[in-house]
């Protein structure tokens, strides 16, 4: 590689990076991480810090998981791509196809679609819901409902059941057909509703309400993460999903779990859906498959929606869709070795408990600072809301995050700001001495205000 003199020269001036503006990006350069080591990055002028982001969502195990990297050593070694089109496939494919349905066995997973990340498993989802509905032929149902505030990449289908004007409006139109219902988001909702529980319960009402405007028979399925993360970490009443499955279920639509960010142990548990024991139709997988080592993710296929497919005896259940690195090996390899040492580590268990230890840290936050209008955890998943005022709950703005993240990246950690969010998502190899830092951290960067 060039030097660092070269790189901080350069650094934003050919690249446009995602969700920035560019010329915001050559006037601020992003930070430049350079190595990674357990739950730790350093950066290019030789800081390192507490990567309280987690990478992004995705890097569970830390950035030192020697398994994961030997694994993907190893099947370069041996086989570095073929595709798995009709026709082919690969060792590595097979295995992690299998491990999947064993893990998310009890939410009624089946047969897994490979993807290369998060985006790709939603448009495969939003597409095979569509295709199942032409197979029963029911080719009128097509529409497509989800969540205020949700996020579910940005290929047209899944910013088109994204809930988030910011990812919308330069893109538009949209896929046609898609309507979105209020979040159970407890800290701002229509409903003015700041009970968990009543708010689930009307929430619930708003899809019931949404079915019946569009009718039943039009709607292939409905999109939600159990826990939403990029719209802010707004966790649900633990009702919600269970009353989202018996709405979807008395009205014969396809319930998408959008699992992204909830699967393999953010949360506590082994997924977001298993939070509430829902099982839904679809899942979609990605960020931590592999821990964030290699770009992939997985579409996965209930028992019964699968049999649909497989039955057909027509030209309709032919899957024509898919892509080059669908089941790539060494990203595959790398999802195998990463499960392996996921469950070896019981991550999820570990999520739990310094999830609480955190939890009351971000309460002691709130209750010592002003500018915390809300906070938000669930698990190593969380979300501290600023606002420049607690009565009329307007959101702090860009200076005020911008200062909040810069202070407590002096402090020794790297937080990611959101909007007025500051969302925190650290690997899951978390200790509890790491959460005191994040703790810590937060305190410097909110006196600063
Ligand atoms: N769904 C959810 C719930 C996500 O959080 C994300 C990414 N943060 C995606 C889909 C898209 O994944 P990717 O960025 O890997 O395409």
């Amino acid at each position: 590689m060039r030097d660092t003199n070269f790189l901080a020269e350069n650094n934003a001036k050919q690249i446009w990076h995602p969700m920035a503006h560019p010329a915001d990006m050559r006037a601020n350069p992003p930070r430049v991480v350079m190595e990674g080591q357990g739950a730790h990055v350093t950066d290019l002028e030789g800081r390192t810090v507490l990567d309280a982001v987690g990478g992004l969502w995705n890097v569970n195990l830390g950035y030192s998981c020697e398994p994961v990297k030997a694994a993907i050593a190893a099947q370069l070694d041996m086989l570095p791509y073929y595709s798995g089109f009709r026709g082919t496939s690969t060792g590595p494919s097979i295995e992690l196809a299998w491990e999947l349905t064993q893990w998310f066995e009890p939410e009624g997973m089946a047969r897994a679609f490979f993807t290369s990340g998060g985006s790709d498993s939603v448009e495969s989802a939003l597409r095979l819901a569509r295709q199942y509905w032409k197979i029963r032929r029911q080719g009128d149902r097509t529409k497509f409902l989800a969540l205020k505030k949700g996020y579910h990449g940005t290929h047209f289908g899944g910013a088109s059941v994204n809930g988030n004007a910011n990812f919308r409006r330069n893109y538009e139109p949209l896929l046609p057909g898609v309507y979105h219902i209020p979040a159970p988001y407890t800290y701002r909702n229509p409903f003015d509703e700041t009970d968990p529980q009543k708010l689930a319960r009307l929430c619930a009402n708003a899809l019931e309400d949404e079915i019946a405007f569009q009718g039943a028979d039009t709607i292939a399925a409905f999109i939600m993460e159990p826990v939403l993360g990029a719209g802010g970490v707004i966790v649900p009443h633990e009702s919600f999903m269970p009353l989202v499955r018996d709405i979807c279920d008395r009205h014969e639509i396809l319930l998408i779990a959008d699992e992204v960010v909830t699967g393999f142990g953010r949360t506590g548990a082994w997924s977001g859906s298993r939070l509430s024991n829902v099982k839904p139709d679809m899942m979609t997988i990605a960020k931590a498959i592999t821990s964030g080592y290699f770009p992939l993710g997985a579409t996965l296929i209930s028992g019964a929606v699968a049999e649909v497919f497989e039955a057909d005896k027509s030209s309709f259940g032919s899957i024509g869709h898919g892509y080059t690195y669908s089941g790539h090996p060494v990203g595959c390899a790398a999802g195998v070795a990463a499960l392996a040492e996921t469950r070896r580590l019981k991550v999820n268990e570990n999520a739990a408990a310094r999830g609480l230890e955190l939890a009351t840290a971000l309460e002691d936050l709130k209750a010592k600072h002003d500018l915390v209008g809300d906070v938000r955890y669930k698990g190593l998943m969380a979300a501290l809301e600023l606002v420049s005022d607690r009565s009329t709950k307007k959101p702090a703005d860009k200076g005020v995050m911008k200062r909040v993240s810069d202070a407590a990246y002096e402090a020794g950690v790297m937080l990611r700001v959101s909007g007025s969010n500051i969302i925190l998502s650290p690997p899951l190899i978390l200790t509890a001495e790491e959460v005191q830092t994040i703790g810590e951290a937060l305190d410097a960067g909110l006196a600063t205000v």
